[in-house]
Order: structure tokens, then C-alpha cells, then sequence
């Protein structure tokens, strides 16, 4: 039998833009929605200002990405627009790799987290087709974090990990737990023991999850019984696996964290420091590809190297830029529009 038709017309690398509804909060303190979504690619920010004579005014900003979703969209939605488009290619030798940028209460979490169970889902279903079966390919799930420019395995009691590059340029983060996952209720606990031990820092504050980046992966690999080189003269076999493809979900560290960078504890300049550097690297990463530059400037932070292998080959990167709407997070608002922009 012949393998899926290949998904050839999706394009390598895709912004999308997601808007939250105003909440509780923002609606009782009466604050303005500033962020009109247009149709489904172009928005308007209307930003409020003051002149020196402390007349207010409007200022308008617009932008065009290849998707903009409103405050009404599904997270199902969501995923039919980012991720199932690419689900076919990751079965072809492509890594793929779907972030989530915004400040600290845009959306990100609430958007990343459906997607791996969503893709979770398909893949296994495609894997239970005749000609997956029949060529062994089995799918496996880790999940970790970069905290401070340091690895922790979020499956694996949160060991410091380290990473190592082989000689032909793949990447391999040593000690990394990876389990076989077969059906989508196993990954639903997996993801929910990793966010158990998602960083909460000295203060034992949750929001201290917005300092780390958190990276789960789906590896579809394909298996094989080989003869034990160790034992050439019997029949007893090993089983080895070839990686066929990946795709990496990536829930950013606040963008705004990365200003961090003249508080008063020096730990949280020190951390600051070390996400403005990466969400640059990232951006310069992105860039790259998008140029077809054969130099990838990967090595700028933690979180490009461990990518590594995502952004050389074939690959493909979704964006997912969220946003707030309240008048209040208007500068948030326009700083990761800004940075969305220049991805592209
Ligand atoms: P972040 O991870 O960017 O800090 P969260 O994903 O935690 O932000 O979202 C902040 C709050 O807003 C959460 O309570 C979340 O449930 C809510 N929220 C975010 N996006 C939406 C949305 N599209 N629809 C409804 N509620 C949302
Ligand atoms: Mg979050």
C-alpha cells in the first residue's frame, strides 16, 4: 500500500494571531477592547494616547498575518487552523514546531494546551491505519522545560538535563524521559504530571511559570528488528528506531519577562536576561528559515539550540501570537504584534 498523499501547499512557516475576550476583571474595572479583528487576516489597534496638551486621541495600528482568530474562536478552531495542516508532513521526515508567544496572561497556556491532544489523537488514529501498522511506527511524548538557560525533564522529577550534539548535527538532550504514548488519555496524564512539576521558582508563586519555556514533544519513530551485534552467532534481535518525524509544542515564557532586565533581585535580572536573549534568537531562527539562509544562527540561546534540528531540513514553524484586548495592555499588545510581524 502506498503511504497518505503528501501535504506539499502548506506553507513552511505560518503567523497566526489569537485575540482573548476581555475578562471578569478588565470588564468590571470598565476597561476598552482596543483590538478590532477584521476578518480573518487583518486587525487594527487602537491605541490611546495623550498630546501635551493632555488632549486624548487614538492612535491606529494595523496589521496583516496569515490567520487572525477573535475572541469567539474555539480552541477546536484553533487547532483545525495551526496544527492539523501539518500533521501529515511530520509521517514524511519533516520536525514541526508550533509556538505560543505573548505577555503573561495573553492566552498561551489556554491555547497550547488542547493541542497536543488533539494532535495526539490523529496521529494515533493515522497510526492504526494498514500501511502505518505495517511499517512499525510508534509514537513517543517527552516533555521538559528551559528555566534560567537550564533543561529540566518535567516527567523525570524534574532532573537537570544536559544536551549533547552527535556528529551529524542532531541534537540529543541526555537523560530526557520518553514514553511510548498509544492512546490520547495517556497523554492527557502525562501532560498533567509535567505541568504538576512546572517550575514555581524560590517563591513557590505559580506565576513563576511564565519565567520558563515548556516544550513537549511527539516523536513518531519507526521500529525494526535487527540481529544483536553483540551476539553474531544466534538469532536473538534488538529493537532499534529511527525518528520519521516530530513536532514540538512550545508554550513561551512571557514576552514581557524579558524586560525583567533592571529589577531589583538579581535572580529575576539574571532569568530576564537569559528569555530576552532566546525570544530574539527565536525570532532571528524563524527569520532565517524563512530567508532559506544556510546559516541558522541557532546557537544565539538555550531554547534555539535544543531546536535545533527543527529548523534545519525540512521543517515547518506555526506562531501562534496571543494577545490581550484590554485597553491596559495596549504596549504588550503592540510589542508582540511587532515581533510577529518581523517573523514573517
Ligand atoms: P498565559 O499562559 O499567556 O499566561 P493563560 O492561558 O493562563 O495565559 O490565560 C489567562 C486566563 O485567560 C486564563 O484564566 C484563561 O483561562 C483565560 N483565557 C485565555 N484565553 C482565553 C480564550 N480564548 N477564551 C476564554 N478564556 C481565555
Ligand atoms: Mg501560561
Amino acid at each position: 500500500k502506498e503511504p497518505p498523499a503528501k501535504e506539499n501547499n502548506v506553507a513552511k512557516i505560518k503567523v497566526v494571531v489569537r485575540k482573548r475576550p476581555l475578562n471578569k476583571k478588565e470588564i468590571s474595572r470598565k476597561e476598552d477592547d482596543v483590538v478590532s479583528v477584521h476578518d480573518a487576516a487583518n486587525l487594527t489597534v487602537y491605541e490611546p494616547k495623550l498630546k501635551v496638551d493632555l488632549t486624548a486621541y487614538v492612535e491606529k495600528h494595523e496589521f496583516c498575518f496569515d490567520a487572525v482568530l477573535n475572541e469567539h474562536v474555539s480552541n477546536d478552531e484553533v487547532y483545525r487552523v495551526t496544527v492539523e495542516p501539518i500533521i501529515p508532513s511530520i509521517f514524511q521526515q519533516t520536525k514541526a514546531t508550533c509556538f505560543a508567544y505573548g505577555q503573561t496572561g495573553s492566552g498561551k497556556t489556554f491555547t497550547m494546551q488542547p493541542l497536543p491532544l488533539r494532535a495526539s489523537g490523529d496521529i494515533v488514529r493515522l497510526l492504526h491505519q494498514p500501511y502505518y501498522r505495517n511499517q512499525k511506527f510508534k509514537l513517543w511524548l517527552s516533555y521538559f522545560e528551559i528555566y534560567g538557560g537550564k533543561l529540566f525533564d518535567l516527567l523525570g522529577d524534574r532532573r537537570k538535563l544536559c544536551m549533547r550534539e552527535d556528529g551529524r548535527q542532531q541534537v540529543c538532550i541526555v537523560g530526557l524521559q520518553e514514553f511510548e504514548v498509544s492512546d490520547v488519555q495517556v497523554v492527557k496524564d502525562f501532560i498533567e504530571k509535567g505541568n504538576a512539576s512546572r517550575s514555581t521558582g524560590s517563591t513557590g508563586a505559580n506565576e513563576e511559570s511564565s519565567r520558563s519555556h515548556a516544550i513537549l514533544q511527539l516523536v513518531i519513530k519507526k521500529h525494526k528488528e535487527v540481529n544483536d551485534p553483540r551476539r553474531r552467532n544466534n538469532s536473538d534481535t534488538v529493537e532499534r528506531s529511527k525518528v520519521v518525524g516530530k513536532i514540538s509544542f512550545i508554550d513561551l515564557a512571557g514576552s514581557e519577562r524579558g524586560a525583567d532586565t533592571t529589577d531589583n533581585d538579581r535572580q529575576t535580572r539574571i532569568e530576564g536576561a537569559e528569555i530576552n536573549k532566546s525570544l530574539l534568537a527565536l525570532k532571528e531562527c524563524i527569520r532565517a528559515l524563512d530567508n532559506d539562509q544556510i546559516h541558522i544562527p541557532f546557537r544565539g540561546s538555550k531554547l534555539t539550540e535544543v531546536l535545533r534540528d527543527s529548523f534545519v531540513g525540512n521543517s515547518r514553524t506555526v506562531m501562534i501570537s496571543c494577545i490581550s484586548p484590554n485597553a491596559g495592555s495596549c504596549e504588550h499588545t503592540l510589542n508582540t504584534l511587532r515581533y510577529a510581524d518581523r517573523v514573517k
